[in-house]
């Protein structure tokens, strides 16, 4: 078990990382792709302190170097389940499982948006992972949802394992059923199925973690950037305005720093 796992490997999960490990934490930082994050996508940036002009992409790996550095572990993939158990956090990527006592958020910004039924049939034939629920549904009917890049690749596995996959591309998406996935209406067209994989980018933080709170689109935090859920804590563009670098540097620490005091409390 990890003292802390942080999800997200932008500039807030990094600096979260870089201050829990100089603490002498045990941190790891289970992110998609950095390419994927708000930072590496800025051009130029030039209101970052004392780095007027450098590229996202630089800035970037520079903290990925300094988390490392400072004795984080990476570990790559799109965090799917968390889920608060009695001594710390349960948490789910791909088929892999991690536990941390404690779990900060920095996930950027966020898609809370769920299709109507997708929260309610969750479980129940709405899956947000291929690669762990993928053989409950060999030979059946599966739609996936595709809207995260590796998606397409998440459709061929379905289909390798002998899955009949429908791939839709919408956002105009209802899911159906009663005590089960029943059908998807993908614009306007209805495809009857047994399962639905929706694989975006990332998962609503409410879906994600049952308990945490949220408000106007973003993750309720109080003044120590503890969430509504005991251990979890949240910073940078998933809390919240203004979007930018240095906010979610400053916001990562001091989210690291009431992450470590709550370990310390016991
Ligand atoms: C084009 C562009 C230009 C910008 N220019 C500037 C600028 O000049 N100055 C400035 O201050 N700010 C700028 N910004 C904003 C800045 O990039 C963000 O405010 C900053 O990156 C936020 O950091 P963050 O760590 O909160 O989120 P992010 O940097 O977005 O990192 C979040 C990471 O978490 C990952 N993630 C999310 N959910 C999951 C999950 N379920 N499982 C695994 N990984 C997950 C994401 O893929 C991403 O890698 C710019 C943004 C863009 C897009």
């Amino acid at each position: 078990m990890y003292d802390i796992i942080v999800i997200g490997s932008g500039p807030a999960g990094l600096s979260a990382a870089i201050t829990a490990a100089a603490r002498g934490k045990s941190v790891a930082v289970i992110s998609n792709s950095r390419t994927e994050s708000g930072l590496f996508k800025a051009p130029v940036i030039d209101n970052y302190p004392g780095f007027p002009g450098v590229s996202g992409a630089e800035l970037s790996g520079k903290l990925m170097v300094h988390a490392q550095g400072a004795g984080a572990r990476i570990l790559s993939g799109r965090v799917t389940s968390a889920l608060s158990v009695t001594g710390g956090i349960n948490v789910g990527y791909g088929s892999e499982f991690e536990s941390g006592r404690a779990l900060i958020l920095a996930l950027g910004i966020v898609q809370t948006h769920v299709f109507p039924g997708e929260a309610e049939l969750l479980g129940r034939g709405v899956s947000y992972c291929a690669t762990c629920d993928g053989m409950l549904y060999r030979g059946k009917k599966v739609v996936v949802v595709s809207l995260a890049p590796d998606a397409p690749e998440e459709a061929e596995y379905l289909r390798s394992i002998g899955c009949d996959v429908t791939e839709v591309t919408t956002t105009d998406v209802v899911i159906f059923g009663v005590d089960r996935v029943q059908s998807v209406t993908a614009d306007g067209v209805s495809i009857p199925c047994d399962g639905v994989f929706v694989l975006r980018r990332t998962v609503a933080p409410a879906t994600l973690l049952s308990g945490l709170e949220t408000a106007d689109g973003h993750i309720a935090v109080n003044d120590d950037f503890s969430t509504s859920v005991p251990g979890v804590f949240a910073a940078g563009d998933c809390v919240g305005p203004p979007y930018q670098i240095a906010k979610a540097v400053g916001e990562g620490q001091l989210a690291a720093f009431a992450a470590i005091a709550y370990i310390d409390r016991g």
